[in-house]
């Protein structure tokens, strides 16, 4: 099969040739090096096994303190890994031998040990293999590290094909020569994917195989709309695509039009379009595309890729520039999200079973106080210089959101104390991300200015879909009548408490479902910039009163599909193209 079908991502069609990275978790390009490269290899191996072992050593101390040193010892198993000589040889010579870079030898060794490992037939042994890959995995780390700062520094235009993509290495991709990306694994509202839509990357992500289909250097059509990939495609393939392109791109024209009108629907209900948007550099692509604010600034995207922590100066102009060239419109600066899919390695966040339901943003803010005022302060302070609000991710109960707005009074009266101008009545939101919060939103409501939902993560908890797992993706189901049920819960909550209530999740860029938010009564729409055309489209297409019609018929409705079916056969040929779907 040359079509590989998959998660159409991030719109756009595009055709160039594969660029292969490598490997299961860490994704590691094939590198060849010349002669007087070598010893610069062999050191940076050297340099990875040396901050493993420290890295090891760390945690071997850290739980015989913690829990026993029967514990700690474990990992012995892993120090041995890295001093196994057999291995550590092999290694050099085949840098030296075959010219291939340190982590393309290092990962293919591995991957030999690890196959050899597996088929042993005594026990002990085979339980080596969890150690091996644990270890090889810390290694790649090291070594990768410092390597993947090159997908920013490609030469030519790429279609980067991955096993997985982090939503930091996405967020490192030059836009100029990464044309289009494709992974084995993820979801559609997988970090990595609404990297690639803020980017404007077309991408199709959950193929499954694409590592195996696909060889470096092979021909690629990438259709981000329908989610298919094809491999060394026909001449007629390539003219039968490049027509779609052009088609895709004379959509895209047409609805800049919409780009200066206002947001209404046909009997004047005005509803906030907004942007949603991971880094500063995006705000050009959210005032082309007519957006009225920014209802997700995902901050956390300022503490990724690099060895430290912003400091308060650095947030302090990352936002004021935001909050500067938006101004009079306002901005929602949500406080940082890590943790889930996001990691960073120095913030000494722990591998976890469930990260998605693990340590992560508030709830980690909450533990580090440190950290979490340092944020807020030069959130504060960015508010002196435009319309700036500010929003708590995965909020679960009313006592997170107390501690967070007593931290956030702490920091009001630090910079009274030093004088420092902020607004005082800076708008405070939280995010409804969680079922627990969506059924206490009227608990919620009177500690808030607004409400905004988060439904790539309230979809995923609500149904027990894993949001970046492709092998569930057919489950997650925004249209689910008991995500319905949640929406709906949350807006009348929010209404009978007299605040505002947004949307910032994925759903909210569905055209397709536009007409049933704005039913549900959804004051306010952020998604990412390039569909904000279109949803405005449909908003001025239709009448308020309608879209109330048609939310009291779609929560009806026994299955998210009847619903989904519903709206397309009632707008089809209403709305004209929606190119998306
Ligand atoms: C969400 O969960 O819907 C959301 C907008 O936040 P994030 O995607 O960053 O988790
Ligand atoms: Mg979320």
């Amino acid at each position: 099969m040359r079509a590989l079908k998959g998660i159409a991502a991030s719109p756009g069609v595009t055709i160039g040739k594969a660029f292969l990275l490598d490997s299961e978790e860490v994704s590691v390009p094939r590198r060849a090096i010349r002669e007087h490269e070598i010893p610069k290899e062999i050191a940076r191996f050297e340099e990875a096994l040396t901050r493993t072992r420290a890295e090891i050593l760390g945690i071997r101390d850290k739980i015989s303190q913690e829990i026993g040193k029967e514990y700690g010892d474990i990992f012995n198993a892993h120090l041995l890994v890295i001093e196994d000589r057999a291995l550590i040889e092999e290694i050099l010579e085949r840098i030296k031998k075959d010219k291939l870079a340190a982590d393309t030898v290092f990962s293919e060794v591995l991957k030999k040990y690890v196959k050899s490992f597996s088929k042993i037939d005594d026990e002990y042994l085979r339980e080596r293999v969890s150690d091996i890959s644990d270890v090889g995995r810390r290694v790649l780390r090291h070594l990768v590290g410092g390597f993947r700062t090159s997908l920013s520094e490609l030469k030519e235009k790429v279609i980067v094909v991955a096993y997985d993509l982090s939503p930091s290495d996405t967020a490192m991709m030059s836009r100029k020569n990464v044309i289009g990306f494709a992974t084995d694994i993820g979801g559609r509202t997988s970090h990595t994917a609404i990297m690639a839509k803020s980017l404007e990357i077309p991408a199709v992500v959950g193929l499954e195989a694409a590592t195996k289909r696909i060889k470096d250097g092979d021909t690629l059509v990438l259709d981000g709309i329908n989610g298919v990939v094809i491999v060394e495609p026909t001449a007629a393939e390539i003219e039968k695509y490049k027509h779609e392109r052009s088609r895709y791109l004379e959509l895209e024209k047409g609805l800049r039009r919409f780009k200066d009108l206002p947001c209404i629907t046909k009997d004047e209900r005005r509803i906030e379009l907004a942007a949603n948007i991971e880094l500063p550099e995006e705000i050009s692509s959210v005032i082309s595309h007519g957006a009225d604010a920014i209802g997700l600034y995902r901050t956390e995207f300022l503490y990724m890729n690099r060895p430290d922590l912003p400091l308060e100066e650095e947030q302090y102009h990352a936002y004021k520039r935001v909050v500067k060239e938006m101004a009079p419109k306002p901005v929602v600066i949500r406080t940082f999200d890590l943790g889930g899919d996001k990691f960073l390695s120095h913030l000494d966040i722990p591998h976890e079973m469930n990260p998605f339901m693990g340590w992560r943003a508030i709830r980690f803010c909450l533990a580090r106080p440190e950290i979490f005022r340092v944020q807020l302060r030069a959130i504060l302070r960015a508010s002196a210089h435009g319309k700036l609000r500010i929003m708590y991710p995965m909020i679960s109960g009313v006592g997170e959101l107390r501690q967070a707005n007593k931290m956030l009074a702490e920091a009001k009266s630090e910079l009274h104390a030093k004088k420092i101008s902020f607004d005082e009545k800076i708008q405070v939101g939280a995010m409804i991300e969680i079922p627990s919060a969506a059924l206490t939103c009227d608990i919620l409501a009177p500690e808030v200015d607004f409400f905004s939902i988060g439904t790539n993560d309230l979809i995923q908890y609500a149904l027990a879909v894993d949001r970046i797992n492709e092998k569930i993706a057919y489950l997650y189901e925004p249209a689910h009548p008991a995500v319905l049920r949640l929406l709906k819960t949350i807006m009348d909550a929010g209404h009978t408490k007299g605040i505002w209530v947004g949307m910032c999740g994925e759903m909210a860029g569905d055209p397709l479902l536009t007409p049933l938010l704005v039913g549900l009564g959804l004051d306010e729409i952020s998604a990412s910039p390039v569909v904000l055309p279109e949803i405005k489209k449909v908003v001025r297409a239709l009448s308020y009163k309608e879209c109330r019609e048609i939310a009291d018929q779609a929560m009806h409705f026994r299955t998210g599909i009847e619903v989904v079916n519903f709206l397309r056969e009632r707008y089809h040929g209403a709305l004209g193209e929606t190119g998306r779907r």
